[in-house]
């Protein structure tokens, strides 16, 4: 087996054993390859150990790995920043988009997404614990864009995505009391399905809070 085919079964036996000590179905949290910096032969690799999902945080870097991959079944990700004047490259070429924290950023992503495409997947971006320097809207925001955002018509709001600072697992229970509460402001509730929380470092706290994506660089492609 090499490097990455075992790298990539750690993290999933991992995954599964916080699930089993959360008592919860392993079947409910999807591995996200975050595979930003890491080349196109490497991402292949990861895709023919089995990985679907594949997540990057540059628009240009993605897309470039986008053309060179274009053979493959390939689910796009996009988790950077999301940029207002950038927002056409997101809404046409990914199937997910996790860092939306502005009305205006998923007005434009539908807008912009095609009718022929299937709808874009949507999470909300959150600055759970108050960070200084983070992207992400306010806790008390989240209802009102979950009201809003719902009615789009090319997207699917599926949910929201933290970052806290690393260490602060109360963190990861407050993002998903907040995504219980706020489901009731949501137009198609059956669609809010997702809290994307959880990275190489934090992956076990967030599992036990309920995370239903996990967004796996590190401890899949090595150090950046
Ligand atoms: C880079 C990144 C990750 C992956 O972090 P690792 O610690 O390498 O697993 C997850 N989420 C976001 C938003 C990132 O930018």
């Amino acid at each position: 087996m090499n490097d990455l085919k075992q790298a990539r079964n750690n993290v999933l036996q991992q995954i599964q054993l916080a699930c089993v000590h959360a008592n919860r179905d392993a079947r409910d949290v999807q591995l996200l390859a975050v595979s930003k910096t890491h080349s196109s032969a490497m991402l292949q690799e990861m895709y023919e150990a089995g990985q679907r999902s594949f997540a990057e945080n540059y628009l240009q870097e993605a897309v470039e790995k986008m053309q060179q991959l274009a053979a493959l079944e390939i689910e796009w990700h996009f988790i950077g920043h999301v940029q207002r004047n950038k927002t056409r490259p997101l809404a046409e070429q990914f199937a997910w988009v996790h860092g939306v924290d502005r009305l205006i950023i998923a007005e434009r992503l539908s807008a912009q997404r095609t009718a022929q495409q299937p709808p874009l997947n949507i999470c909300l971006q959150v600055n759970i614990d108050a960070q200084q320097s983070k992207d992400g809207c306010q806790p008390d925001e989240i209802a009102e864009l979950v009201r809003q955002i719902s009615q789009l018509p090319h997207l699917k709001l599926r949910g929201l995505m933290v970052i806290p600072a690393p260490g602060n697992d109360q963190a990861f229970l407050d993002a998903r009391k907040l995504f219980d509460a706020v489901r009731v402001q949501h137009l198609h509730p059956e669609d809010w399905d997702t809290l994307s929380m959880g990275m190489s470092g934090d992956m076990n706290e967030a599992i036990a809070a309920g995370s239903t994506m996990v967004r796996v660089g590190t401890a899949l492609f090595g150090t950046r």
